[in-house]
């Protein structure tokens, strides 16, 4: 096995130990008996000091909690670079140095919002998540480093993976506005299914008219018939979540769950 590969084992190892599960998008349409029970798990809100400190008690940052608005050094709380010393940045992550290069630890306490340099929310006040994201990837993509130490590989195996992660995350609106609710401390159990006869019988009529679909203009018909309901639920959720309205903001994400697997089934078949 390569250095490489035994880091990335390794890296992945601790990550599955140390963090939350992140919520799982439900891959099945079928109903099943049991009603959906929506948990409100306000305990599982990450301790990040502790959890930080587990992960990286060589580090020498000192961990705050989230804060929105904040930067890494907002409450003038400093991180030094570990391998030039170099202070972190007044605004930003601090995920490389932008002295030396090096690739900075993991730090849990930056959300994935802040990762990109935005404001929490549901709305994405910027349209080049994918540009940023990249850039971060120039940075830190473990490739970069293999002529270093098996510190900064290891690093960097770990902040490339957070940051394709958080990308991944916030891309998309179900797993964006999961994620939200996440950072409010609301685990939504996507193991339950949804019992609305309303729209469980939409999604079969749905899953009708796909198979009967037979071009691909007829499909696309029913996709944008789809991302038009995807939409109008991501504005429900964004309206609840807003209000602070939590059972409402669930409720939300169950619809676009299913919205969003239906256009997964429509573009296998394009
Ligand atoms: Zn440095």
């Amino acid at each position: 096995m390569s250095s490489r590969r035994k880091l990335y084992t390794r890296a992945i190892e601790i990550l599955r130990r140390q963090l939350r599960p992140l919520p799982r998008i439900l891959h099945e349409l079928r109903p099943t008996p049991p009603p959906c029970r929506v948990s409100l798990l306000r305990s599982l809100l990450i301790d990040d000091s502790q959890c930080f400190h587990r992960l990286f008690p060589f580090s020498r940052c000192t961990v705050r909690l989230w804060s929105p608005y904040s930067t890494w050094s907002g409450n003038g709380v400093a991180c030094a670079c570990w391998n030039c010393s170099e202070q972190s940045p007044a605004v930003g992550p601090f995920l490389s140095c932008g002295s030396c290069g090096a690739v900075q630890p993991v730090d849990l306490s930056v959300d994935y919002f802040q990762i990109f340099g935005l404001e929490q929310g549901f709305d994405l006040k910027d349209d080049n998540l994918e540009g940023k994201y990249k850039e971060w990837q120039k940075k830190l993509h473990p490739d970069l480093v293999h002529s270093k130490s098996e510190k900064e590989k290891t690093y960097a195996v770990e902040q490339s993976a957070r940051v394709i992660d958080a990308y991944r995350t916030l891309s998309k609106p179900l797993s964006r506005a999961l994620y939200l609710l996440q950072l409010a401390g609301i685990f939504v159990d996507e193991e339950k299914t949804v019992m609305d006869p309303e729209l469980l019988s939409e999604m079969m009529d749905v899953r009708e008219a796909v198979e009967e679909a037979s071009d691909p203009k007829a499909l696309m018909e029913i996709q944008h018939q789809i991302q038009r309901k995807l939409k109008d639920w991501s504005n429900s959720f964004r309206e609840a979540f807003n209000k602070r309205d939590f059972d409402c903001a669930i409720s939300a994400t169950q619809k676009m769950r299913y919205y969003e697997r239906a256009i997964e089934e429509i573009v296998k078949k394009l």
